[in-house]
């Protein structure tokens, strides 16, 4: 297929269109937002919806954040004080690559992360993610071990469900009983919260503020020029990106570049929540 000039110059038109509407919607971002990365899984099987690094991949991040002497601290300092340097690095799901690949390479750096296990599947196989594997939970030792390393641990919920799609009863077995099953196991407060998928409404929001969380994290923020302390938003790294892109993600400039990392997230992320929800 011969493509004409005109279709060729349509792409950059289309990304310039797109650009600008991400900067009219989200705003300019923050520099003081918390900077928080994401990873689901480290593993080299890989996954339909692209939420996967492979070790090689996840273990070049983690040197270049210790290279360029980024250090990672407590979401209570990140959400009072954050300093420059300072991040957050989520690991969504706990899934047990995490304990075997990733938590081997950051102890060596001494950096610490975030898990979000769903208390109703430790140390289970997953069950919503629709890929070539089914990947395996890490499990209540594992959860442990890393807790006492220094691993800070938040509730993603007890079944992983679309919450925009529950009623109020289900709300709050999904924030109450997740909370108490992750404090009884690791005998320490459970003050944070993440949404399945990212997904959340209002509704959902007062379920989890009632149910005594402090804050929550979704996928992105929807206002970059402001914190809602119940949907802070975060940075996911996908199987494309590259250490450039974890620099960009990190330093927020050049932000026409930030915002075109903004946007791929929000793409892939809308395919992978597909691929998660339809039933195969
Ligand atoms: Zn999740």
């Amino acid at each position: 297929m011969i493509l004409s000039p005109y279709l060729i110059l349509l792409i950059p038109v289309l990304y310039l269109i797109g650009w600008i509407y991400w900067f009219l919607k989200h705003k300019r971002p923050s520099l003081n937002m918390p900077r928080i990365i994401s990873f689901h899984k480290i593993s080299n099987t890989p996954e339909l919806g692209g939420t996967f690094n492979t070790v090689k991949q996840f273990e070049s991040f983690i040197r270049f954040l210790k290279m360029n002497g980024y250090k990672t601290a407590r979401i209570d300092k990140i959400l009072a004080e954050p300093e420059e340097k300072e991040i957050l690095i989520f690991f969504d799901d706990a899934y047990e690559n995490i304990y075997n690949e990733a938590f081997p390479i950051m102890k060596e750096c001494g950096l610490t992360g975030v898990l979000c296990p769903v208390a109703g599947y430790i140390g289970k196989k997953n069950l919503w993610d629709r890929g070539l594997k089914r990947f395996r939970h890490m499990n209540e030792n594992q959860l442990k071990e890393m807790s006492e390393a220094g691993f800070e641990i938040i509730s993603h919920s007890m079944s992983h469900s679309d919450m925009r799609r529950l009623n109020k009863e289900s709300l709050i077995k999904e924030t109450t009983e997740s909370k108490r099953t992750l404090e009884n196991l690791l005998n320490k407060k459970i003050d944070y919260f993440i949404y399945p998928f990212g997904l959340y409404n209002e509704n959902v929001k007062n379920a989890v503020k009632n149910a005594g969380y402090r804050a929550a994290f979704a996928s992105y923020n929807e206002k970059n020029d402001k914190i809602d302390s119940f949907a802070i938003g975060r940075n996911t790294m996908y199987i494309i990106d590259s250490k450039f892109d974890l620099k960009i993600i990190l330093e927020r400039k050049p932000l026409f570049l930030f915002g075109h990392e903004d946007q791929k997230g929000r793409i892939i992320n809308w395919f992978s929540r597909f691929s998660a929800v339809i039933k195969i």
